[in-house]
């Protein structure tokens, strides 16, 4: 095990033991991932920063939700409160029908064990193998040795890199990193995956590449996606909803085709316009557009 490991992959190390956590999908008509009224405030020295000021949200099954907004306006803030791994101020979060706001941190370990997530710098062990990066959270859960071998194999293929089990994350692609990140995020068989800017590090074909590859998951799997972007390009190919973050607050929810036909919020109506000005170049004239 390596020497530090970052918190969001240490969420379920407690081992497993008699608990029963109800962390099957819910009924089809309840939402996967319910937030009700978050709010948080975070301290610095220099000033009270309101992150997230009243976020209702509701996931259902089988989504791929994608919560857009401009740098600051609360994305990574929410996805955290999601999973827990920052506590709200007020609010409640219920993961598959489960209130996880209540939990004691056994039983939220145990829960988010159930809840992948991705990132945009991948967050790989370097000192591990691809195959030994995959098994880490099945070596947490204390999986048998033939399970984890056979689930890192089938892991591996699922996201197309079946031959680079030895190699190590610094011999690895941005691409091919984030689909070791992926297949490590889906070894628990989560109910839902969250994803944090999981492409915006990446070129634009290997963006391609993912966003395929985590549509056939949602298809093949039905697991539930919440996706948080600034790019609204990839929502568009990505994602069948949409909610627009701006400071804190939800400006504006809806069907990705309708959002970005007709939005209504000012922060929808400025990502649109953006997001369409660079695709035309409108915004640019040989370079001097901004
Ligand atoms: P986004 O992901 O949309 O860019 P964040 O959720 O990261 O936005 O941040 C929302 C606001 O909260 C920003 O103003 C950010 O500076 C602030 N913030 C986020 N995390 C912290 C923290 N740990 N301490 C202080 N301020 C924070
Ligand atoms: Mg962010």
């Amino acid at each position: 095990m390596p020497a530090t490991i970052p918190e969001e992959l240490s969420a379920g190390l407690q081992p497993a033991g008699a608990i029963q956590v109800q962390a099957v999908p819910p009924a089809p008509d309840l939402p996967m991932i319910q937030a009700r009224g978050l709010h948080k405030t975070f301290a610095t020295p220099a000033q009270q920063v309101r992150a997230l000021a009243g976020v209702d949200l509701e996931v259902r099954k089988g989504d791929i939700f994608g919560i857009v907004g401009f740098s600051g306006s609360g994305k990574s803030t929410l996805l955290r409160c999601i999973n827990l791994l920052e506590r709200p101020d007020a609010g409640t979060v219920l993961l598959a029908g489960q209130e996880a706001t209540t939990l004691d941190r056994r039983h939220l370990g145990l829960l988010r064990r159930k809840v992948g997530m991705i990132f945009q710098h991948f967050h790989l062990f370097d000192a591990r193998t691809v195959g030994e990066n995959i098994a880490f959270p099945l070596e947490i859960a204390k999986a048998g040795r033939r399970h984890i071998e056979a689930r890192v194999e089938e892991l591996a293929a699922l996201v197309g890199i079946s031959d680079k089990l030895k190699a190590y994350p610094g011999q690895l692609s941005g691409g091919q990193k984030q689909r070791v990140a992926i297949a490590r995020a889906l070894a628990n068989d989560p109910i839902v995956l969250l994803s944090d800017e999981a492409t915006s590090a990446l070129d634009p074909e290997t963006t391609w590449s993912i966003l395929q590859l985590l549509k056939d998951i949602n298809r093949q799997m039905g697991l539930t996606i919440a996706f948080v972007t600034h790019e609204l390009d990839v929502v568009r190919v990505l994602c069948n909803q949409v909610a627009v973050l701006e400071a804190g607050r939800i400006a504006e929810r809806g069907e990705v085709g309708e959002v970005f036909r007709n939005p209504r919020s000012l922060a929808g109506v400025r990502l649109v316009e953006i997001s369409r000005g660079f695709r035309e170049g409108s915004l640019f004239t040989d370079g001097g557009g901004i």
